[in-house]
């Protein structure tokens, strides 16, 4: 399978670049911002390489959905099989594009569903240039949380650069069923950023934005779905919002089944910052409602 991509500068030396946007094909921001890179690249001269992919799981996005046909999560599914399944063969071609690179951004959103509060994050590598450089470019994007997690998460487009020692951040921002125009603009700016942090182009240095820089080892410490899971089927009613502090055992919002009248108060299981919500109200048992950063210093 081959993924349309813009490959923009390559005259003159330096590192090669991959930005993705649309690993979930209901993450419409991401898309944007590299289509629109894609064009302002393409005229100046830059150091290196840069390869721009606006829409990597284009089954997803032609049917709107984070997921193709197949259900299975492209996030999931990476290095993926190039004789599988839909998923698996634009994971097979994600994963080659990834190994081709000698750095790497993964642009996401919270799609239909969840809504984030704006982060760059990246896993805690083995090998201390790569996790050096990670941090650098994490912060170089310049969101308010820089996030480093438990390397050991399997599927994901970053496993695939983890286990190719090449160094690679991913970001979220926004989601919940609308576009904002300031994400955009902040995935762009990150992105240049990053290229200035490569000595890819010459831009001045923006103020630092950055507020939290977290390192949590724990396992499975990146993985969003999982936290807060919801005890039954029914309409979940947050009562915080991303970016909010929350105190351990604070109401998070309440989860209701409308046909029985079950009823239940979400508590904070830690205190932190709201970094992730459910936001789209109809949830399943299991379903994780929400996520909080906790300001964690590292060991
Ligand atoms: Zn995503």
């Amino acid at each position: 399978m081959n993924l349309q991509r813009y490959v923009v500068g390559g005259r003159r030396a330096g590192p090669r670049l991959l930005i993705t946007a649309g690993v979930h094909g209901d993450e419409f921001e991401p898309m944007v911002a590299v289509r629109r890179l894609a064009e302002e690249l393409s005229g100046p001269v830059i150091n290196g390489t840069v390869t721009l992919i606006p829409i990597v799981n284009e089954p997803a996005y032609l049917l709107g959905t984070r997921m193709a046909e197949d259900g299975l999560d492209l996030a999931r599914t990476c290095p993926g099989n190039p004789r599988g399944t839909v998923t698996e063969r634009v994971a097979a071609a994600l994963s080659d594009a990834i190994r081709s690179s000698d750095y790497y951004i993964d642009l996401h959103t919270g799609g239909s569903c969840l809504r984030l509060s704006p982060l760059a994050g990246y896993m805690l590598h083995a090998d201390e240039r790569v996790l050096d450089e990670q941090r650098s470019m994490a912060r170089a994007f310049n969101l308010p949380i820089v996030w480093g997690t438990s390397p050991e998460l399997e599927g994901r487009s970053l496993s695939v650069a983890r286990d190719a020692g090449i160094p690679a951040i991913y970001a979220e921002h926004g989601g919940g069923g609308s576009l904002e125009r300031r994400v955009i603009e902040d995935y762009r700016s990150g992105c240049l950023n990053v290229m200035r942090l490569l000595s890819m182009i010459e831009l001045p240095a923006p103020p630092s934005r950055l507020v939290h820089q977290v390192e949590d080892r724990r396992l499975g410490s990146g993985y969003l779905q999982v936290r807060h899971p919801a005890p039954f089927d029914g309409v979940f009613m947050p009562d915080v919002v991303v970016g909010q502090p929350i105190r351990q055992g604070e109401v998070l919002g309440t989860l209701l089944d409308p046909s029985s009248g079950r009823s239940v108060e979400i508590q904070a299981e830690c205190s932190g910052i709201a970094l992730m919500l459910h936001v789209a109200p109809r949830v399943k048992l299991g379903t994780g409602l929400a996520v909080i950063l906790e300001i964690v210093t590292p060991p």
